[in-house]
């Protein structure tokens, strides 16, 4: 497994799903792992699952959507564990709607949540990077969590695909602005895998269509992220920024 020792990895949307996942497997590779997410009882009690399997983990409240939340968690994680030198912006949300009913409501919240809130969550930690001197050591990473539906159409999800498609160019864009800081920035755009935010889409007649018209008629498993993911913020990565990769068992073709 990659090694992630020294490192402290801060992981937004922590409390469910993917995020959960992701802090279990960075924390097994031997980093401090700050879990954040708005349910942070959710996030102490797999804290402490962690802590009793020998990592070191803490939960903070986090709200991707409010930057007053966002510094504050920064400021937890600092106090515990020192600089964070790894972020994962993870916490996303969708509404399936036709885009001639969808609700004003949910837009925003999709906008907030998938686009500017991963842009508080980066800026923030590359912010800190920065004075910390990610420069000299060249150790800042930033992963954002994208989607497949970035490139390509997928039914009743019209704001969370534009939302992913501008999360890949805010991480190009973002590689860019600090590729001379130490600080790589890259996208994980994953395929379909059955957690909270689709349960009730893939539990539906017309979402069991969905799973068999896949390439190979599956959800993508969970653990498919994980090699990529460990990599994507370890000293391995040191010289990839600004790229996108897509892990989705074939379901784009
Ligand atoms: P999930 O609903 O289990 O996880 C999303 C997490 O984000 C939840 O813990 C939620 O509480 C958190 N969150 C939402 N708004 C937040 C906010 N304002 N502040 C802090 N946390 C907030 O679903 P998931 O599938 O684990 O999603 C994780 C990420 O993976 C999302 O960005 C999602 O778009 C992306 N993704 C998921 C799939 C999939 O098929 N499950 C595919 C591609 C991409």
């Amino acid at each position: 497994m990659t090694s992630l020792a020294g490192r402290t990895v801060l992981i937004s949307g922590a409390s469910s799903g993917l995020g959960a996942g992701f802090a279990r497997i960075v924390a097994r590779a031997g980093a401090n792992v700050v879990l954040g997410a708005r349910r942070v009882e959710r996030c102490a009690a797999l804290a402490e699952e962690i802590a009793n399997a020998g990592g070191s983990a803490m939960a903070v409240p986090l709200d991707v959507t409010d930057e007053a939340s966002v510094i504050a968690a920064f400021d937890w994680a600092e106090q515990c564990f020192g600089t964070v030198n790894g972020v994962v912006a993870n916490a996303g949300t969708g509404f399936l709607n036709r885009s001639t009913e969808a609700p004003l409501a949910h837009l925003r919240a999709v906008m907030e949540t998938n686009l500017l809130g991963a842009y508080l969550l980066a800026r923030e930690g590359a912010r800190r990077m920065i004075a910390a001197g990610s420069k000299k050591r060249g150790d800042g990473r930033i992963v954002m969590i994208g989607s497949i539906t970035a490139k390509q159409h997928h039914k009743g999800d019209a704001m969370y695909a534009a939302t992913k498609a501008g999360l890949a160019h805010l991480a190009r864009q973002f590689a860019r602005e600090w590729v001379r800081q130490g600080i790589n920035v890259n996208t994980l755009e994953p395929g379909w895998i059955l957690t909270d935010i689709n349960a009730e889409w893939f539990a539906s007649d017309a979402g069991k269509a969905d799973i068999v018209g896949n390439p190979r008629r599956r959800l993508l498993e969970p653990h498919a992220l994980d090699d990529m993911l460990l990599y994507l913020l370890s000293d391995g990565s040191a010289q990839i920024t600004g790229s996108t990769f897509t892990i989705d068992d074939g379901q784009h073709l």
